[in-house]
């Protein structure tokens, strides 16, 4: 992690070999952001002009390398680019010239193919170019001194640290308690063969905390992992962190109006500690869930899910079963089919691929030197990658309710499925048997769509694999018998059938004003305003709560960023008006939510006779948010505090 916003390596001399090196490096670059990085450093507005600017037309199953610029802009592009990374070797290593908000906007409206300026706030907090802008711009010493008030994040994921992080900068007294023994959430618990990253990497990163050096386009777990690691240690947040400590209830005290919350410790005990609020980033994808199948228990060899990997387990020559064909099967299979003497995939339904060529390339070379030499070319390429995927394939999913064709939902729908089935054809041309199998009979976008470089495909292509698609009726002692009575016969079993997404919190026992649990409250249809705020349970803040999780556009981080600035907007309120609680009323929770609801009907996910893990057991989509980036954004910048009750 670096800060990308002075200059590194100016001033070294032009050898001519390296003339060469530089000239290969800009072939393999990424040209509009350094485009904007090099105007952005040089003052150089001259360097965007119309003819440059990448028409970034809407992306269909694939994306348009370059944002679709022509191969004579390409070429141009070049040319100017070479021109400007010579002057700023010449010009030495002077740091990059303040850049003025016209200027700003002048290369954020290039880059973006001219965003409108409804997002440009959005647009530079992501940028962070000058400033942190999501930073608290209280502290609690300044606006309440004197009161006694702290708060317990439950959790050290993603969302998590990105809480602690902001609560330190405010000064507000707090802990994080971590069941785990290290922070990174599902990053540090998922360590199965092939886990990675589905979204493009550098927009995967917090906007205050950008790295410059990812290795991969899409990293494996450990480089994730490690990220949130130094994020935790850089910004100093370790110390506040309690580690193999779960808490397992929290039940709010009406009277002085602080939260008890039950922990279990590390050494088995337990401990009651108590706190004015509780900001829960407990995540939504880390709860195993094991299939309804008679006989599970059975199994006489060694199984285990997805999410609980046992380290050391040796495949090798082992009769192998994965069921379920997710996107932790995705990456599993093609990862252990080399190992396993036998592998047979046990499929319920089948998963829509996202053609990815570069889905497990290595950031080129010639890229990350120019990350180096560019300042800020690392910000303007994360920038790059957060504005492609904003709106991402939001516009494929919608549904035209005139639409009346079996397996899609709209005109472009069709159009996104003929485009994904003729690469599942090519991929498995020679294969009827196959391909028949692989094609899945719903709209994409009704299920998580899985980046697919070939390697799936391939695997399942190979002698020793089998593509299972008959019901699981039981398992044995032996292995999987399916319902047309075949026993299989199995050394290994692992179970990538999924997590219980919708149970929110369910691992907690939380109890409310008037003593009303959550369970109670919810009835298995976890609900919040925003995400974020439930009736009868005030100071309780949740991250990453229902209705926010993206699947077809953004980075999950930036949603989590936006709940913590609200979160921390709300705690600054309680402690300037001395209040003692806020919660949110019934009528916003209600409103909210039945937008949410009609907004995800007329989404491929919202579809009625498709099952999924965005959708609850009451057929109601809990998961997912139907809207654009830019909405969650402004519904998070200021609370509306008609929509509260304080106490
Ligand atoms: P999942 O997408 O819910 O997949 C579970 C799979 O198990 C599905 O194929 C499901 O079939 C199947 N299944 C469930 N019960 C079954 C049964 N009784 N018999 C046969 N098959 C059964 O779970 P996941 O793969 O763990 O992924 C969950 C989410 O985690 C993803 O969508 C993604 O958001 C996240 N994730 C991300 C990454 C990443 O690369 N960053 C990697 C892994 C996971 P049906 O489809 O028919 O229900």
């Amino acid at each position: 992690m670096h800060d990308a916003r002075h200059g590194a390596g100016c001033g070294r001399p032009v050898a001519e070999g390296d003339m060469a090196a530089l000239r290969a490096a800009v072939e393999e670059a990424e040209l509009p952001p350094l485009l904007a990085a090099l105007a952005h450093v040089s003052g150089d507005m001259s360097l965007l002009r119309d003819e440059l600017c990448p028409p970034l037309r809407p992306m269909g199953a694939t994306i348009e390398p370059q944002g679709g610029m022509s191969p004579e802009a390409q070429r141009r592009a070049r040319g100017l680019i070479l021109e400007k990374l010579l002057w700023l070797r010449e010009r030495g290593g002077e740091p990059a010239p303040g850049l003025g908000p016209p200027m700003l906007e002048k290369i954020i409206a290039f880059i973006t193919g001219g965003a409108s300026r409804e997002y440009l706030s959005l647009l530079e907090h992501e940028l962070a170019l000058d400033a942190d802008h999501g930073a608290p711009k209280w502290t609690r010493d300044e606006i309440a001194p004197q009161r006694d008030f702290s708060v317990v994040v439950i959790g050290a994921g993603a969302s998590g640290l990105a809480a602690a992080h902001r609560l330190r900068q405010a000064g507000v007294p707090f802990v994080v308690i971590e069941k785990n023994c290290d922070v990174g959430g599902t990053w540090w618990e998922n360590t199965y063969p092939g886990c990675r990253l589905d979204t493009p990497n550098y927009a995967y990163s917090y906007s205050f905390a950008q790295k410059e050096d990812w290795p991969e386009q899409f990293s494996a777990q450990s480089e994730i992992r490690d990220y949130f690691l130094d994020v935790s240690r850089r910004l100093d947040i370790r110390p506040h962190i309690r580690f193999d400590t779960a808490v397992v209830a929290a039940a709010y005290l009406e009277g002085p109006g602080c939260w008890k919350l039950r922990l279990r410790c590390a050494d088995g005990n337990e401990e009651v500690i108590t706190c004015h609020a509780v900001i829960s980033a407990v995540g939504q994808l880390n709860q195993p869930k094991f299939p309804d199948i008679p006989g599970i228990e059975r199994f006489a060899g060694v199984s285990m899910h997805s999410g609980r990997w046992r380290p050391g387990t040796d495949l090798a020559g082992k009769r192998v079963a994965v069921i379920g064909s997710g996107a932790s099967a995705y990456q599993i299979v093609p990862s252990i089919v080399s190992q396993a003497a036998g592998l047979k995939v046990f499929q319920r339904s089948a998963p829509w691929m996202l053609p990815t060529p570069n889905y497990h390339d290595a950031i080129p070379a010639g890229m990350r030197r120019l990350f180096q030499e560019v300042p800020c070319y690392a910000r303007w390429f994360r920038f790059w990658q957060f504005w492609i995927a904003a709106e991402g394939r939001m516009p494929f999913v919608r549904v035209d309710p005139a639409w009346r064709q079996d397996g899609s939902v709209s005109e472009k729908n069709a159009a996104l499925r003929a485009q994904l089935l003729a690469r599942l054809q090519e991929q498995f041309s020679g294969r009827p048997d196959l391909l028949a199998k692989a094609t899945p009979d719903y709209p994409p976008g009704a299920k998580r769509m899985l980046r697919d470089n070939g390697v799936w495909a391939a695997a399942l292509k190979q002698d020793h694999v089998e593509l299972l698609t008959e019901r699981i009726a039981a398992i044995t002692q032996k292995g999987v018998v399916t319902a047309d009575g075949r026993e299989h016969e199995l050394d290994v079993i692992i179970y990538a059938t999924g997590f219980h997404a919708s149970d929110f919190l369910g691992t907690i026992e939380v109890t409310g004003r008037g003593g009303i649990t959550l369970r109670q409250y919810w009835n298995n249809d976890a609900k919040a305003y925003l995400g974020i705020h439930i009736p009868h349970f005030p100071n309780l803040f949740c991250l990453y709560g229902p209705n926010t999780n993206l699947v077809v556009n953004g980075s999950i981080l930036f949603m989590s960023e936006c709940a913590v600035e609200y979160t921390m907007e709300c705690l600054r309120i309680l402690l300037e008006q001395g209040a003692k609680s806020l919660e949110c009323r019934q009528r916003a929770y209600q409103a909210f939510n039945e937008e949410i609801d009609a907004a995800n009907a007329g989404m491929a996910w919202g579809v009625a006779d498709v099952s999924s893990w965005y959708k609850n057991q009451k057929g109601r989509v809990s998961q997912n948010w139907p809207h654009s980036l830019l909405h969650y954004w402004k519904l998070t910048r200021t609370p509306d505090l008609s929509n509260y009750e304080l106490l």
